[in-house]
């Protein structure tokens, strides 16, 4: 590995251990549910579903999920 490449990789590690420094601002996944795929999606701090239950209250298990599973994510790697 070159110099040039080790100094990308200690900056990276560093980076890592510093969350703060990023701001998701838009996030896009498919999730597979019992009764079929949905498309979740996350913009500007607001959640969304295509499912037929997240417009009544904003909110759906598919969301809810995500969210728990992201927390999952980052605190492993945070
Ligand atoms: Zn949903």
């Amino acid at each position: 590995m070159t110099s040039y490449a080790i100094g990308r990789v200690q900056k990276a590690l560093q980076y890592s251990s510093e969350p703060s420094r990023v701001n998701i601002k838009t996030f896009s996944a498919t999730f597979q549910g019992n009764h079929g795929t949905h498309e979740v999606m996350y913009n500007q701090d607001h959640w969304s579903c295509n499912c037929q239950s997240y417009p009544y209250q904003n909110i759906c298990s598919h969301t809810m999920a995500l969210q728990n599973i992201l927390d999952q994510i980052l605190s492993v790697t945070g």
